[in-house]
Formats: C-alpha cells, sequence, structure tokens
C-alpha cells in the first residue's frame, strides 16, 4: 500500500506533464493553421517578425515562407493567379540566390544578382543563407500583389506605402530582391555596402537593391517608406 500511496504523486504529476504537453501541441498547431489561413496577404507585412517567432520555438522546422507569404494560392482563383513563370516563389519552396531555375531568381539584373552571390558566397563562410522571398515579379504579379494590399489596408494610399505599382516596382524592372531571413538581413545590413548592396526603405529591412556607389561611399540614406521614393511618383 504505501508504494502504492508513493507513486500515486508521481503518476498525477506525470499526467499533469502530459497534459501540459499537449496544451503545447495543441497551441502550436493552432498557431501554425492561424498562419495558414491568415488574412494578410501581402508579403511585405512583415516576413521576418513571424520567422522568427517560429524558429525561435522551433529551431529545426524548415518554414516555407513567411505567413504575409502572397503566394499562397489556395486563396486565389488558379485561373487569374500569378504563377511561377511571373515570378511567384512557390509554395513550400525555399528558394536561394544561386536557384537559377527559380524565374524570380533568374530574371534578376545580372549584376545585382552577381552581386548577391558574391555577398551570399561570403556569408555562407559566417554559416549564413540568403534566402528570397521575393525578387523579380511580371507585371501581372505586381499587379495582383498591389490589389491584395489595397484591400488588406483598405486603401490605395496606405498599400503604397508597402507596394509598389507594376510601372514603378524595382522588382518589376528585375532590380530589386526581398531577402530572407533575420540572420540574412543582419548580415546584409552589416556587410552589404561592401557589395554594393543596400537596404533602401528603413521599413522594408529585406528590400535590396545594387548601389554601385556604395562600394566607395557607403550606402545612401534611406527612404522612410517606397511613398518617400521619388522614383515611385509615376
Ligand atoms: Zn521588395
Amino acid at each position: 500500500m504505501k508504494s502504492t500511496t508513493r507513486r500515486q504523486p508521481a503518476r498525477t504529476a506525470a499526467r499533469f506533464i502530459g497534459s501540459v504537453i499537449l496544451a503545447a501541441s495543441v497551441t502550436a498547431g493552432a498557431a501554425l493553421i492561424a498562419f495558414a489561413v491568415s488574412p494578410v496577404d501581402i508579403r511585405h507585412v512583415d516576413p521576418e517578425a513571424a520567422v522568427m517567432s517560429i524558429s525561435s520555438a522551433q529551431p529545426t522546422m524548415q518554414i516555407p515562407g513567411p505567413p504575409g507569404n502572397p503566394d499562397r494560392r489556395d486563396r486565389r482563383n488558379p485561373a487569374t493567379a500569378a504563377g511561377e513563370a511571373d515570378g511567384v516563389i512557390p509554395d513550400g519552396a525555399t528558394v536561394t540566390v544561386f536557384d537559377d531555375e527559380v524565374p524570380a531568381v533568374a530574371n534578376l539584373d545580372p549584376d545585382l544578382l552577381a552581386a548577391l552571390r558574391r555577398a551570399a558566397t561570403d556569408a555562407a563562410d559566417d554559416g549564413v543563407i540568403f534566402y528570397v522571398n521575393s525578387g523579380w515579379r511580371s507585371p501581372e504579379y505586381q499587379e495582383e500583389l498591389l490589389r491584395e494590399a489595397i484591400t488588406t489596408y483598405g486603401s490605395a494610399e496606405e498599400a503604397a506605402k508597402w507596394v509598389a505599382s507594376s510601372d514603378t516596382s524595382a522588382h518589376v524592372s528585375g532590380d530589386a530582391v526581398d531577402i530572407g531571413r533575420s540572420e540574412a538581413t543582419a548580415w546584409l545590413s552589416e556587410h552589404g555596402a561592401g557589395y554594393g548592396l543596400c537596404q533602401i526603405y528603413e521599413n522594408e529591412p529585406w528590400h535590396y537593391e545594387l548601389r554601385p556607389d556604395a562600394i566607395q561611399n557607403g550606402c545612401p540614406p534611406m527612404y522612410a517608406d517606397p511613398t518617400h521614393d521619388p522614383r515611385m511618383q509615376g
């Protein structure tokens, strides 16, 4: 009897711990489902924060893309949605600056791509990989993102702070890349200027363009957001 009495609290404790683990699993599952059905459907919202929050909870988990991934085509009309040939990064794909077969990468400006690859090769020595969340985009894909941004932000004016039109976007001309994850953007913010790679907008730490003069002079001052960029007044 005594041994049974002594063991009882242990079993109760085990059941309690089991319940905690179960509850934690359910919570994590619910969080993942929430990401999957997130109504925020624009990559520029905040990919880094979301990736960081998941990877810190589960370091070994492969994250296909930020929750704001605009490429989740399950919510789209497949007849009108842009596809991989438009520069969409396929859902679940992990694309790096070396993936030549991906149009979003292959159609980038050759000088930008060469600079990215030089930087990525050196960053790899520090254990950092440059993932591409978005690169070149077709005008159709850009317009789709803009329409989604207007829905998300409620007005064209607010959406313009985050998504350019197809006439003005540096992504459409192949002159801009959105780099993931936080390790890579941190590496670039420290070393990017040496490769001519510059962050352009304060509100977009992932958006990089080529500024060859930066190798000599450092990167130019950033715009607060794209609406302050003279190129966007088009
Ligand atoms: Zn961008």
